[in-house]
């Protein structure tokens, strides 16, 4: 089969360009962030650079071979520049201006015929880089944000690292040119496996997109908007998530419910806003005395639950304790509340791997009723758990 490399590099630019305007036009609706305006400023770049060093021989050769280089290496390093927009990573870029200009420079050292190697080295080289540099963003999203898209970044960008590196092989061994459109037997195959993953690559920011925004409305529709703990709908899910856990390695888990003594009094007394507040307060009073496997909730009203996996109901009286200091703390040192809100808590124990939660639920409550029946601003454990 013959594949001319002209033709390859021709196809693949036109579609490169068109990607930017769309990308472009969907920036201009004004209903994204920025990164769809370097990715696409990015193939629109890349897409008329590479048609310039396309129509070598048609063009004068400043035009198709520094300028045309240049103009696709500042496009392929904008795919970094968006990447990075995305990932909410400051740009550096002294950096980026850097590899323009010395890129520029070494286009024009070597832009005449026998800088063809050079200049072939030169673009290999530099398209791995950025290319080995937004796997290791691709790597950063799948780790930081558990982003799975992230994976699929990393498998479209590492296989082009490969072939830039193999295209600056064959160039430093002198198994291409003397110059670009000399029939090759490598170079057809390694450009069509280029254009391709350069295509493909922008399914995969969408994906990335989607899948942060699909995370961020699943958070949302778990999470108590004043507070910011879970809702009802968040406790529901991590439980799920707790029980499956606990099917592979059985343990047991304390349930809290935490109610606000006399919270109708503070917002008749302060308002509704300061009882708002105190809402608030309670939250970052109890997230501090909690691990990070722990699962706070708002489950309704001035009413929290606490979900503590691998503790016993017992060691959890602790930890109640532990919240009501902390919450009385930071009262004081908020120092507007005359009426002072304390806190009454019922425990209850269960095993983690039977989904009970409703009924454990019922059994805190039934504690928390006694709390607030013997004075309030204690925590009182259930009776089936203070008998085992
Ligand atoms: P107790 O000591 O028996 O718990 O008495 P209480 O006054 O705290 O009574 P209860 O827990 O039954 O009342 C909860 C009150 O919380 C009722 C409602 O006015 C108030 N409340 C519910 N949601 C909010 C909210 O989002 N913000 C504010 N400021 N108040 C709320
Ligand atoms: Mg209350």
């Amino acid at each position: 089969m013959v594949l001319d490399l002209r033709t390859i590099y021709l196809a693949g630019a036109i579609t490169c360009t068109l990607l930017g305007f769309v990308q472009l036009l969907a920036f201009a609706t004004g209903r994204f962030e920025r990164w769809p305006l370097w990715w696409g400023l990015s193939n629109l770049l890349v897409g008329i650079g590479v048609v310039g060093i396309a129509l070598r021989g048609s063009l004068p050769d400043p035009v198709s071979i520094p300028l045309a280089n240049l103009t696709s290496w500042t496009g392929y390093l904008l795919t970094l520049y968006s990447i990075r927009d995305f990932a909410r990573r400051p740009p550096r870029l002294p950096v980026y201006f850097g590899a323009v200009a010395v890129a520029g420079i070494l286009l024009l050292l070597w832009s005449g015929p026998e800088g063809f190697a050079n200049r072939v080295i030169l673009m290999s080289v530099l398209a791995a880089c950025c290319d080995a540099a937004v796997v290791r963003e691709g790597l950063n999203l799948l780790g930081r944000e558990r982003l799975i898209s992230g994976a699929i970044l990393v498998g479209l960008f590492a296989p082009t690292v490969t072939v830039f590196a193999l295209n600056g092989y064959l160039a430093a061994s002198g198994q291409l040119g003397p110059e670009l459109f000399t029939p090759n037997a490598a170079q057809p195959w390694l450009a069509v496996t280029g254009t391709a993953f350069l295509l493909l690559r922008g399914c995969a920011l969408l994906l990335l997109v989607t899948e942060r925004h699909r995370n961020a409305l699943v958070s949302l529709a778990q999470q108590d908007a004043l507070t910011g703990t879970l809702n009802r709908n968040g406790l529901e899910h991590s439980i799920e998530e707790l029980t499956a856990e606990a099917a592979k390695r059985p343990h047991r888990f304390a349930v809290l419910l935490i109610d606000i003594d006399h919270f109708k009094r503070l917002n008749d007394t302060h308002g509704h806003a300061a009882g708002d507040q105190i809402l608030l307060i309670f939250a970052d009073a109890a997230r501090s005395e909690l691990r990070a496997s722990d699962i706070l909730a708002r489950h309704g009203g001035d009413e929290f639950v606490v979900v503590l996996p691998h503790l016993t109901a017992a060691e959890a009286i602790g930890v109640a304790n532990r919240i009501r200091d902390a919450f009385d703390r930071a009262l004081k040192a908020w120092g507007k509340a005359r009426v002072k809100p304390t806190l009454s808590i019922g425990i209850a124990e269960g095993n983690a791997a039977e989904n009970r939660l409703q009924a454990l639920l019922e059994q805190a409550d039934e504690a928390l009723y006694r709390s607030k029946r013997l004075g309030r601003d204690r925590a009182e454990l259930h009776p089936a758990t203070a008998w085992r």
